[in-house]
């Protein structure tokens, strides 16, 4: 990734501003969900999409009543009858 240059201070509660030119780029809006993870040294935040409530796959997600599931899950539910 492109270095940007802005640099923020964390407070003493270890809170940070997430730059407001970073958060429009990749449409994170209050109350959002992010992912925090170590990746070499670094912590890299990405916007949280869920998970699949059954296989917990951050992939194909769709909504059904409320709860996100994957299409593979999905496709499961729709065989069992
Ligand atoms: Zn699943």
């Amino acid at each position: 990734m492109k270095a940007t240059g802005v640099s923020r201070c964390i407070d003493e509660l270890g809170r940070i501003v997430i730059p407001k030119s970073m958060r429009n780029k990749l449409g994170i809006n209050s109350g959002d969900p992010l992912e925090f993870r170590l990746e070499d040294g670094s912590i890299v935040i990405t916007p949280d999409k869920g998970r699949c409530s059954f296989c917990l796959s951050d992939e194909g997600l769709e909504s059904f009543k409320g709860k996100s599931v994957c299409r593979a899950c999905l496709n499961e539910l729709k065989s069992v009858e």
